[in-house]
């Protein structure tokens, strides 16, 4: 038996639709620059492959959640994604095995400071500022695959106070899940209760202090977040 010198962490955790069990969370993988309408309101390259960055598992802010507007931003932006949650995983993972690590998906927010993003790329710095922070992955309830099948289309959706702000589709992603769980696995070894961040559509934009996020990929459970009063 450890004895720890200080609190220890709570375990990062989601909830998975009709069941009473939590999905444990490892690591937040996130994809960016994943579907080309994205790449090109971001002015970036469509021609480079999509980036691999992560979020730690702590920045989890389950559905239904407020956030506080983060400290050192002022340009606070939604990415709504699809997320793929890993009942296993290995190195080295086919694109013809991929799929059944899979235990399930969610709708999920990598939510960003964009003014730091820019700086951060403008000078080669890291992403944490920008990806990373406190706070920052909302993902909403898991639903398991045996209950929704493997996921290939769907019409993935952001609405900001009722309004819609993102529509597109996941068929629209430029690496596929099962692409995507290969390369990762390429990096690193994947592990029961990692979550991926698949991307997001084209249309993200700024929040304020009140607005409401309500998110939806078809087949999944939707997620809300409400923005509210700055951190202090
Ligand atoms: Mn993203």
């Amino acid at each position: 038996m450890v004895s720890y010198a200080v609190p220890t962490p709570p375990q990062a955790h989601l909830d998975i639709t009709g069941s009473d069990e939590k999905f444990p969370v490892r690591r937040i993988y996130c994809i960016g620059k994943n579907y080309v309408a994205h790449i090109r309101e971001m002015n970036a390259d469509e021609r480079d492959p999509p980036v691999i960055f992560m979020k730690p598992a702590d920045a989890i802010v389950k559905n239904g959640g407020e956030i506080p507007y983060p400290v050192f931003t002022n340009n606070f932006h939604y990415e709504c994604e699809l997320v793929v949650a890993l009942k296993s995983g290995g190195y080295n993972i086919s694109e013809a095995d991929a799929s059944k690590h899979i235990f399930g998906y969610a709708v999920g927010l990598d939510m960003t400071r964009r003014d730091h993003q820019a700086a951060a790329l403008a000078k080669g710095l890291p992403w944490e500022v920008t990806k990373a922070f406190d706070l920052s992955a909302p993902v909403g309830p898991i639903t398991r695959v045996e209950d929704c099948g493997v996921l290939t289309t769907g019409h993935v959706k952001l609405k900001v106070n009722g309004e819609v702000r993102q529509d597109s589709d996941i068929s629209l992603m430029i690496w596929k899940i099962d692409e995507i769980i290969a390369k990762l696995s390429e990096q690193h070894r994947l592990m029961p209760g990692d979550i991926i961040m698949t991307g997001t559509p084209a249309g993200v934009g700024a929040v304020v202090t009140g607005d409401v996020l309500d998110c939806s990929v078809d087949g999944l459970a939707p997620m809300q977040l409400r923005i509210g009063a700055p951190a202090v």
